[in-house]
């Protein structure tokens, strides 16, 4: 980000606008919206600009910009639609230690103007730092159809409520009466009865929320998918934005954790200072501690949370508890990694059953089925995999797996550093070596890479590209 987007304080300032053609006149149109005191210097200036100074909304000085004009201005646009002479007043603005705006000049100017939503007090800024004008303006678009034109007053009358409204405990009771205030009660009332029946409203919204019974604390187990924060499900996505603590693993990727509501409480556990993951039953009684306290509490997983998630153990503390909970699926990695090498995990006349496993429990490697693992055309998706590589490739081996049985290992599946270690059984544990992976990885027993079966068997170290 080489601009930074912040909310100038204008009021009764200073804009200056140097020029009185076409290039002014948009920029004008913009400023106009503002409190500020605009003045515009503009030795011949366009009828729209003379007239705007006839109805007394700017001050036009009918000359060109000269030395100590710009003094005490909070912002400056050159918008002479002339280079020389916007070098010129760029030059002396600065001088007089203005804020420069050079109109369709983005090197020379100290600051850029972003495309705006007005929803006055509500502002929506678009910028793309010149790269995409055309982006901006269909995000505005977009914005402008989207957000109802009531809006505004919606958040002025809210304003002014704000002092009111603070009888209600500060968070989630406040949050809540917010709520239902922006997306229930302000568009009925002002489509129907305007801004006073929204003044007259307002107060009996109060006080049935403060009549209400203090919130019951819950907990949603909610699963973050494999990494990608375009595979969350549209649930996940909103109750993120609603929770009041967020418990994620140490697996949940941090583009996802960037999508919480930025007051809410993130707790790791997945870490424990320099130490140990956070013991399973510490999890279970922060969620409890929390949403003993009335907090909505979400504890995010990787993945789905019914896969290899120690879903049940929490259930049951919750359930102890006598707390509210859910379970919200999500992308597991075995699904993510198989979109990734383009196959699928069951298919007619290959396999009919997936087995899902994992390489390790808390006892160590963990003994498997093998007999029926080792037969032709088993599919098994391996998780956690990695450190039993070898103890899982023997195993087979020693119950007469064919060697040359493809395994695709996908580490990092969905992410943008998603990399395929396309292998076989009897190269697999050599192959892992190599590679070293760092990230997530989940084994694709008895699948190869699509791009890469025709070529089989033999090891392929699949380019990112192809798969991802
Ligand atoms: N609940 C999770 C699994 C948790 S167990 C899910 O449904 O995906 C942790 C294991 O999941 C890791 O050791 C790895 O085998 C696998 N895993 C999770 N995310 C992954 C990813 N993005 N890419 C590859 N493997 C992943």
């Amino acid at each position: 980000m080489d601009h930074f987007p912040i909310f100038l304080a204008v009021q009764g300032r200073r804009i200056i606008v140097s020029g009185g053609g076409e290039a002014a006149l948009a920029k004008l149109r913009l400023l106009l919206k503002t409190t500020a005191r605009i003045t515009v210097f503009a030795s011949e200036p366009e009828p729209g600009v003379a007239q705007l100074a006839a109805q007394g909304r700017i001050t036009l000085i009918a000359r060109a910009l000269e030395p100590g004009d710009a003094i005490c201005a909070a912002l400056f646009y050159a918008a002479n639609d002339d280079d020389a002479e916007d070098a010129r007043v760029a030059r002396l603005a600065r001088a007089d230690g203005a804020l420069v705006n050079w109109v369709d000049n983005l090197e020379n100017s100290a600051f850029i103007t972003p495309a705006i939503v007005d929803r006055d007090p509500v502002v929506v800024a678009i910028g793309t730092e010149g790269a995409a004008p055309v982006l901006a303006r269909a995000i505005k678009a977009d914005l402008e159809a989207r957000l109802p034109q009531t809006l505004g007053l919606a958040a002025r009358v809210g304003k002014g409520f704000r002092k009111a409204a603070e009888a209600l405990p500060m968070g989630r009771k406040r949050r809540d009466f917010w709520f239902e205030y922006y997306f229930k009660i302000a568009p009925q009332i002002i489509d129907k009865n305007g801004e006073d029946g929204l003044k007259i409203a307002l107060p009996g919204l109060l006080a049935r929320h403060l009549a209400a019974r203090a919130a019951k604390g819950r907990v949603d187990l909610v699963g973050a998918g494999p990494g990608d924060p375009e595979l969350l499900t549209l649930r996940a996505r909103s109750l993120l934005d609603r929770a009041d603590v967020v418990i994620h693993d140490r697996l949940v990727a941090p583009a996802i954790l960037e999508l919480a509501r930025r007051e809410a409480i993130l707790i790791d556990a997945g870490k424990k200072g320099f130490g140990p993951a956070m013991a399973q039953d510490e999890i279970c009684a922060l969620m409890v501690q929390h949403a003993a306290t009335g907090a909505h509490v979400l504890r995010l997983k990787g993945g789905d949370p019914s896969v290899f998630g120690r879903l049940d153990e929490e259930i049951e503390a919750l359930e102890a508890a006598g707390l509210d909970w859910s379970v919200v699926p999500g992308v597991t990695a075995a699904s993510a990694a198989a979109a990734q090498i383009g196959q699928s995990l069951t298919k007619r006349d290959r396999n009919s059953a997936l087995r899902v496993l994992t390489g390790h429990d808390m006892q160590g490697f963990a003994e498997q089925d093998w007999r029926g693992l080792a037969r032709p055309g088993t599919v098994a998706a391996i998780y956690m995999g990695l450190r039993g590589a070898r103890f899982i490739q023997g195993r087979l081996m020693m119950h007469g797996a064919d060697p040359d049985t493809p395994v695709s290992a996908v580490e990092n599946a969905a992410r943008p550093e998603a990399r395929v270690i396309a292998t076989t059984l009897g190269r697999l544990a050599l192959d892992l070596d190599d590679a070293a992976p760092t990230g997530p990885v989940v084994l694709l027993y008895g699948l190869a890479p699509r791009a890469a079966e025709a070529a089989l068997p033999r090891l392929q170290d699949a380019p990112k590209e192809e798969f991802a």
